[in-house]
């Protein structure tokens, strides 16, 4: 299509690098790919839509940051070593100054994970970013969602809820101040995929979900597919980093049901306890033991006083 900046120079000036690990990237009809020989492909996709996704106006750099880090995260909920992607952009004008940021954002994330851009579609048209990428993993070795057991203990990779408090605050409904503000703002606008950690899982753990719709609701995810139930312990939930957090409730709701955190929540068998403590030492990352898998169907969250919390289904819905 046509566009100020043409579509070709921008993705020859934008988009177009060196690439290792592709055979024919950028420039063709389609790219060409070798995957590692015995490896299995797994393929992901997600879209970004201005306003439905991201707030108008937010910083490009962030929004070509999160476009990847979000299928990087897909790719680790499953185990998967991420390896490349393709990149389907919608744009409203052909800003240079936006793409150069859009793609360094992009790029950067790109690069500490050693995954290529390797084609995909420019068009015009309201703010849209969709992204496949595509990743190897070894046969069987998928952290599969309907691979949960009974009696697995349910951990989260770290605190969720920060990012929804982001969203509130940005929503004028919440005040954030300081350092609270800037730990928020960042974990809605640049998460970090759990990418190392999903590989690591491999051997250890049995189902895994990426939490991007709320714990609740991806952790029932795993419940529906497996035929299971779970049971969360309200106080073992990692808390957040916050000098002032919000209101108890508020607080409550954000972590059960705040989406876009990117945290992995993962199913384990009691005899991995020890070796899982000790990845997540090793891979600095504030893992915890949040409950365990039962029979049934729903996921019910369990109060200190080890009665069933009836909030966490109204909190459900507080961020639907
Ligand atoms: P076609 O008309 O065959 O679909 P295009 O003109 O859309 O080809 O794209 C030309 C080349 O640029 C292709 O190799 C395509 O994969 C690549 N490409 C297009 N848009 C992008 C983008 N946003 N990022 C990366 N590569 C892109
Ligand atoms: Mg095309």
């Amino acid at each position: 299509m046509a566009m100020a900046l043409g579509e070709f120079e921008l993705i020859e000036r934008f988009f177009k690098r060196e690439q290792a690990g592709v055979l024919l990237g950028v420039g063709d009809d389609a790219a060409l790919l070798a995957p590692s020989p015995g490896m299995q492909l797994a393929v992901s996709a997600d879209t970004l839509v201005e306003g439905r996704h991201f707030f108008a106006g937010t910083d490009p750099y962030a929004i070509g940051w999160k476009s990847l880090a979000v299928n990087l995260s897909d790719l680790a909920a499953m185990g998967a070593t991420p390896r490349w992607f393709t990149l389907c952009l919608t744009l409203p004008r052909a800003d240079a100054d936006w793409l150069q940021a859009f793609s360094g954002g992009l790029f950067a994330l790109a690069e500490a994970h050693g995954i290529a851009l390797v084609g995909g579609d420019t068009t015009s048209g309201p703010l849209a970013i969709s992204i496949q990428i595509i990743g190897e993993l070894a046969p069987a070795a998928a952290l599969r969602r309907d691979a949960a057991r009974l009696g697995d203990d349910i951990w989260l990779s770290g605190p969720t809820g920060a990012a929804a408090l982001a969203v509130q605050q940005r929503l004028g409904k919440l005040d954030l101040a300081g350092a609270d503000l800037l730990h928020c703002a960042r974990r809605l606008d640049y998460p970090e995929p759990r990418v190392q950690l999903g590989l690591a899982l491999a051997g250890l753990a049995h189902a895994a979900i990426d939490v991007s719709d709320g714990l609740l609701a991806d952790l029932g995810h795993i419940c529906q597919r497996s035929g299971l139930g779970a049971a969360l312990l309200l106080d073992a939930l990692p808390g957040l980093p916050l000098a002032l957090p919000p209101a108890a409730d508020a607080l409550q709701v954000a972590q059960l049901s705040g989406g876009d955190d990117y945290e992995l929540c993962f199913t384990a068998p009691v005899s991995a306890r020890a070796a899982l403590i000790a990845l997540g030492e090793r891979l600095g990352l504030p893992m915890a033991r949040i409950g365990s898998m039962q029979a049934g169907a729903a996921v019910t969250v369990l109060g200190a006083d080890g009665r069933v919390l009836p909030q966490a289904r109204a909190g459900f819905n507080h961020f639907a």
